[in-house]
């Protein structure tokens, strides 16, 4: 359907159009109303390239953009990848957890715990990003019950803030882009810090204005003086908040907020579902501020973008509170919690992470963003241009046209999902120089093409 698609596919438009006709009014999508726009079909993926279909053409070829909301890093049907799932699968995909263990399980903790920041000793593995937030939330208030403050019930957390879909997460995030309004009795009301002062990438650094800063901290020490009795912990997602704007904050906030919860008996949960492993330029975004969390939330990338897969971890301090409180247990445990093909193919997806390179091919795309969007800035309807390692964000004035963008970038081989006033881009690590050439190129024509 897009004139100018990259690879034109033949014989297989029939399935597409057939495919989108039955979804339509069937399927419900992402925040979409049951009679949406049509979404495109994906026939196949393979590398950085993702094989699509519309309704009423022939399929084609283009280059992901979004790497499958942040968790596609290896690229689509990465071998090694294919490999531990088919093996896991040849041995057993799912057994409960519940008085059971096995072997992908064991070696994921393992991992993880090595690989996060030191201090972080013990998982949960959850079975999607909201719950791993459920599974924080709950540790926070286990905890401050098992040190005997049962009052401390309450969350801090940030304006502009995003941790996902479920309850008790979508209190913690933000009021108005978090719809609360819309179930009122079913939301318990948190505490909210305006945003944090915004940073940008100067010569490798995170740099923010700091009398912006010192005001900032002075409101969250303000803040949490007043309610330290009721306040389990702060909820942060470190220095980039993503669905909440795709924007980068002073990475000396999340200090600030890491010695304030100290100083008052709270505890901070890093919620690095979409910046883990790699995303920002570091491996953790709190590695921005040197920051440890008590409790930390991954996700998202965590398998590669094979299978749904969280891990909620603890420090030691935290796991001592609850097992040594009369309760003992950490009250949670789904069906599918450590599913085995999941946590077999995260293990490959973290050692596939390791062997890669990950640092210079994530400091790659950063500078080819760089160059390939900057053209972009010039534009009439573009406020802002930015880039922090392998995310770069195209933030226009008013609303983006967000099917005629995504129609006008698939006309130029791109596969993009814009939302409120951004069109912006995080590709696989695989992505090669060209893929992020052409990534940015065919960005700023859609957003020329449609908004001028
Ligand atoms: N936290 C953050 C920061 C996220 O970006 C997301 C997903 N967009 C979530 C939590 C929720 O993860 P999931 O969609 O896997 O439930």
């Amino acid at each position: 359907m897009p004139e100018a698609a990259g690879a034109v596919r033949a014989g297989a438009a029939a399935p597409a159009c057939g495919l989108i006709a039955r979804d339509r009014g069937l399927l419900w999508h992402p925040y979409a109303p049951l009679d949406g726009d049509a979404p495109y079909a994906v026939l196949g993926a393979s590398g950085t390239r993702l094989t699509l279909g519309a309704a009423d053409g022939t399929p084609f070829d283009a280059v992901d953009a979004m790497s499958s909301w942040w968790s596609a890093i290896h690229g689509y049907r990465n071998p090694v990848l294919d490999r531990a799932l088919l093996d896991q699968a040849g041995r057993f995909s799912h057994v409960m957890f519940g008085g059971l263990t096995h072997g992908p399980a064991v070696e994921l903790a393992e991992r993880l715990v090595a690989m996060t920041p030191d201090g972080l000793d013990h998982v949960f593995l959850a079975d999607s990003g909201s719950v791993s937030v459920e599974v924080a939330l709950k540790l926070a208030v286990q905890c401050q019950l098992g040190r005997g403050r049962p009052r401390r019930t309450r969350f801090l957390a940030l304006r502009g803030g995003y941790h996902g879909d479920t309850f008790a997460a979508m209190g913690v995030c933000d009021p108005v882009d978090g719809m609360h309004a819309a179930f009122p009795s079913l939301i318990a009301e948190q505490l909210f810090l305006p945003r944090p002062p915004a940073a940008r990438l100067v010569g490798g650094e995170l740099l923010a204005d700091a009398e912006a800063l010192a005001k900032w901290v002075g409101t969250l020490e303000d803040t949490v003086a007043r309610h330290r009795d009721e306040l389990a912990a702060i909820i942060v997602e470190p220095v980039l908040q993503g669905a909440g704007g795709m924007d980068a904050y002073a990475p000396g906030a999340l200090a600030a907020m890491r010695r304030v919860a100290s100083d008052n008996g709270l505890l901070l949960i890093c919620d690095e579902i979409a910046t883990g492993l790699g995303r920002t330029g570091k491996l953790f975004a709190s590695d921005w501020a040197g920051v440890v969390p008590d409790i930390m939330c991954v996700g998202k990338a965590l398998t590669g973008g094979y299978l749904t897969l969280a891990a909620t971890l603890c420090s030691a301090g935290v796991a001592r509170a609850i097992t040594g409180s009369p309760l003992r247990a950490l009250l949670h445990g789904p069906t599918f919690m450590g599913n085995p093909l999941a946590c077999a193919v995260a293990c490959a997806s973290l050692d596939l992470l390791a062997a890669s390179g990950w640092e210079d091919r994530v400091r790659g795309i950063r500078r080819g963003l760089q160059d390939a969007l900057k053209p972009a800035a010039s534009l009439g309807a573009v406020r802002e241009v930015r880039v922090l390692g392998a995310v770069g964000v195209v933030e226009l004035s008013g609303p983006v046209n967000v099917p005629a963008v995504t129609r006008a970038a698939l006309g130029h081989g791109v596969w993009v999902r814009p939302f409120r006033n951004l069109v912006y881009t995080m590709p696989p690590y695989t992505s090669t120089p060209a893929d992020v050439a052409e990534i940015g190129a065919g960005i700023t024509a859609a957003i020329r093409e449609v908004h001028g």
